[in-house]
């Protein structure tokens, strides 16, 4: 008998790759419902991989990504959307290779994979937490529930998920339960994830947004990244989806003790001279409109405010009062608004988890524990993080799909 905890996308994918091999699966969700997270993906639209080239999908993964070289051998995003369009799933392709259900929903994807796991008559209990695995010398012997049941189990596969999101039940247990069975545990951090500032100011933005942005992270005065589109501003930092993309190095610095500086070319399509020549022609353009109105122009009204505070300009001065230097000044802020960036909001709004089980101690082509046999690893509980852009679903169904073809 093959248990596979958890009923997130790796463990549904994890059943089902185990079931083809006419092996007896069950799968164990405490949630009411599999696939609690997944129905959350994409804004609730799904994005299940990239369409990147196969080879290239290790290089959108921080560190660790080559661990997944076996796993996505096996099952690549081509293998991925071919299992989706054999069994009916129409997708379409977006910006940057995003692919989505057609539909539009994720409840499509996860509609399919319940279908599939009733098809392959895997047995699935749901309202059921695994407490631990008892492992007697090395050999996986039987499961304990919260609820008091025991299972006896042959192969056990983990698929927990990581620590994001709490309240679809990815609360880290499966991790936990590793490490009791002797795993190392990479420190688990939030991951694809806004960012706060320390510079006060940033609480009178919350809500702006900003379209066509350049974000410069630096540390040591190098780039570390640099990302181009919109940003928001949130209660005391900034989100968006440039900034999740960018938000993994800028964790690893922070990690190492560095300091980070954001800066914020707002005039991303000009350079500095074009932005000056732009700002006069519209103040001689509109000589006694009030600055604050000609800066509405570039930015948001509340923007244009705190711009003026920035450069210590009074807010109503109009546009012919502007002096050489407070123009300068100006136009220097709207190249490049400095911040020094404070941390990440917390696992909570994280989109993933960095960290997890230590890939040192998986095999990678079959996803079995180095240190206790019979026990399988899938999903964001492995210390493996991607990027934005379905490299994180992707991951999940390529370790999921080889966990369960090789346990069973
Ligand atoms: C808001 C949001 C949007 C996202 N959008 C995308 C996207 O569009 N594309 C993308 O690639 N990635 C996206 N991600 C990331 C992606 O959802 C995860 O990487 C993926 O769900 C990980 O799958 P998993 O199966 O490993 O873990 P999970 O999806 O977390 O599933 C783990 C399951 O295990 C269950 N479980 C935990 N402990 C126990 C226990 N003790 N007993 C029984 N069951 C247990 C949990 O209830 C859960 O159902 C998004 C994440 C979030 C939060």
């Amino acid at each position: 008998m093959i248990v596979v905890i958890g009923g997130g996308p790796a463990g549904m994918m994890a059943a089902i790759g185990a079931a083809s091999g006419q092996n007896e699966v069950t799968l164990i969700e405490k949630n009411k419902h599999l696939g609690r997270k997944l129905l959350l993906t994409g804004g609730g639209r799904c994005n299940l991989t990239n369409i990147c080239e196969p080879e290239d999908l290790i290089y959108h993964f921080s560190k660790t990504g080559s661990f997944l070289r076996d796993a996505i051998k096996t099952f690549d995003n081509k293998s991925l959307i071919s299992f989706f369009a054999k069994r009916g799933l129409k997708i379409k392709v977006e910006e940057n290779g995003r692919v989505f259900p057609v539909t539009d929903k994720a409840s499509s994807v996860l509609d399919l994979l319940e279908d599939e796991i009733k098809k392959l008559k895997i047995k699935v209990l749901c309202n059921t937490s695994v407490k631990r695995v008892m492992v007697t010398k090395s050999v996986v012997k039987s499961i304990l529930c919260e609820n008091g049941t025991i299972f006896q189990a042959d192969k056990v596969i983990f698929a927990t998920g990581g620590l994001s999101y709490q309240a679809t039940g990815s609360t880290g247990d499966g991790i936990r339960m590793a490490e009791k069975l002797g795993h190392t545990i990479a420190p688990l951090k939030p991951g694809l994830v806004a960012l706060t500032l320390e510079n006060i100011f940033s609480h009178k933005l919350e809500g702006v947004s900003l379209n066509d942005v350049k974000l410069i992270f630096k540390t040591d005065k190098k780039k570390i990244v640099t990302e181009k589109g919109s940003i928001i501003f949130t209660k005391n930092g900034i989100s968006g989806p440039i900034l999740l993309s960018s938000s993994g190095k800028v964790i690893d610095r922070l990690n190492a003790g560095k300091k980070v500086f954001l800066e914020i070319d707002i005039m991303s399509m000009f350079d500095l001279k074009e932005t000056e020549d732009i700002l006069i022609k519209k103040i001689l353009e509109s000589p006694v409109k009030g600055l604050k109105n000609i800066l509405k122009e570039f930015v948001p009204m509340r923007f244009s405010e705190v711009l003026l505070e920035l450069s210590k300009i009074p807010q109503d001065k109009k546009a012919n009062q502007l002096t050489f230097k407070e123009r300068k000044e100006l136009i220097t802020l709207l190249k490049g608004l400095k911040f020094n960036v404070a941390n990440t909001v917390s696992f909570e709004k994280a989109q993933i988890t960095r960290g997890g089980v230590s890939v040192k101690e998986i095999d990678p082509k079959t996803m079995e524990s180095k240190k206790e046999k019979g026990i399988y690893f899938a999903g964001e509980m492995i210390d493996i993080d991607g990027d934005c852009g379905g490299f994180n679903l992707q991951a999940a169904f390529s370790t999921g799909y080889l966990a369960g073809i090789s346990a069973g």
